[in-house]
């Protein structure tokens, strides 16, 4: 679409911290903001990991009040988000901070605006929501504790449907304060870390081979690949690998970047339903898919994918596009296997008269699929599907 392309998306209003350590940034950023009562809103996990009442102290010396939610839960389904707006409309706070993966973080946002203004979450919905968000609410400090959605720097909250999944989008969504500590994903398991760094990875591919690709995105989205395809083994493996948990920080963060400005597509689309429907972790719908997605538009994006197969460490100098973006899908497949992420439908216990559902529900992502270097259709989406199958 001429206008998306046409409009850069930066976070240039955000602050925004990295480094091993820098959540020591949070008391500054607090008073800077000159906030005195906080609503932190995180997941049970990290309620009782020590590091939410580390905050709370932290902000406490600084003479700021702060109250916890932790009913954030996985994938977040709408009535979750409703709940907590509700909660959020009833404190008196002036600042949210977020503090989690993806599903913390889109709760937060979203309870930071809506705190302020009326109506439900349901009516802001992309899909099927009347309503657009009309300021900005409460601030905002996003600190991201899987690596990742890339939440912290997007403009987009996603919740979970009973088909699908949907998202509200907004500049509001914003936040005026980043804190990528990646010490904060050192206790992240394996196999969420192998299916948050796949989302990553998949949002860095999907934004470069966009339609809308800018030279700008596409240098975010190269160097997130790069990062993430020379790190994310390694997280897996061993979570205490500081340099591994550094580069998938900092992958996730570009990667986040790369598809605020260029989108996120038919990967997405079909990853979504998943998740509605099934209650598949976000990054392994994204990871199941991957390779037959991509595999499918691979004739559509090729010299795209010798580049990316580049990016991802591999020499490329006697290889064709033809010939390097065959390679591409291989690896890509290869690296979603080397971190364990079932590789088929079929291993997420899916049923064959899913199918349809699914590609029902897959079409219906206008938003993301209008970005695909090839333009899927519903048979399209149906073969994909049976081909991820078995
Ligand atoms: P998540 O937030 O659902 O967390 C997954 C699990 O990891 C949870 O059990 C959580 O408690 C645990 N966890 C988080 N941090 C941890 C830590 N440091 N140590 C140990 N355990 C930890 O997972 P996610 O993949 O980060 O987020 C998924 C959600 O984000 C989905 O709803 C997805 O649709 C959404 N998403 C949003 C965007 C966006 O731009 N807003 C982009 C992609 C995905």
């Amino acid at each position: 679409n001429a206008t998306e392309s046409l409009v850069l998306r930066t976070t240039f209003t955000t602050r925004n911290f990295h480094g091993w350590g820098c959540l020591s940034v949070l008391p500054d950023e607090v008073a800077r903001l000159g906030a005195k009562n906080v609503l932190i809103i995180t997941d049970p996990f990290l309620a009782q990991s020590g590091l939410t009442k580390q905050i709370v102290d932290t902000l406490q010396q600084i003479g700021v009040s702060s109250v916890v939610n932790s009913d954030v839960v996985a994938e977040p389904p709408l009535a979750v988000a409703e709940k907590l707006v509700q909660f959020a409309r009833q404190q008196n706070a002036d600042l949210v901070i977020g503090l989690g993966g993806g599903s913390a973080l889109d709760l937060a946002k979203l309870v930071a605006v809506l705190a302020t203004q009326d109506g439900n979450v349901a009516d802001y919905l992309n899909l099927t929501g009347l309503k657009i968000l009309s300021s900005q609410g409460l601030a905002k400090i996003m600190i991201p504790t899987t690596a990742g959605t890339g939440s912290e720097v997007t403009n987009i909250s996603v919740l979970s449907l009973a088909s699908s999944k949907d998202v509200v989008v907004h500049d509001y969504l914003l936040a005026d304060s980043v804190i990528v500590d990646p010490q904060l994903t050192v206790s992240v398991p394996a196999r969420v870390t192998a299916a948050t760094g796949i989302d990553a990875l998949t949002h860095a591919i999907e934004a470069y081979v966009s339609v809308n690709a800018t030279p700008i995105s596409e240098g975010l989205s190269l160097q997130a690949i790069k990062l993430i395809a020379r790190s994310l083994d390694k997280a897996v493996k061993n979570g205490n690998d500081r340099q591994a948990r550094i580069d998938m920080s900092y992958g996730s963060y570009l990667a986040g970047l790369a598809f605020f400005n260029a989108g996120c597509a038919a990967v997405h689309a079909l990853a979504y339903p998943l998740g509605g429907q099934f209650h598949i972790a976000h990054g392994e719908s994204n990871a199941v898919l991957l390779y037959y997605v991509m595999g499918y538009i691979r004739s559509a994006c090729a010299e795209k994918l010798k580049d990316i197969y580049q990016a991802m460490g591999f020499d490329v100098a006697n290889l064709s596009a033809e010939e390097a973006s065959k390679k591409c899908i291989i690896a890509l497949k290869e690296l979603v296997n080397t971190v364990s992420i079932p590789a088929t439908l079929q291993d997420f216990n899916i049923p064959q008269d899913a199918l349809d559902a699914l590609s029902n529900d897959a079409i219906k992502q206008t938003r993301l699929l209008q970005r695909s270097p090839m333009l899927l259709s519903l048979q399209d989406i149906q073969a994909i599907y049976q081909s991820a199958f078995n």
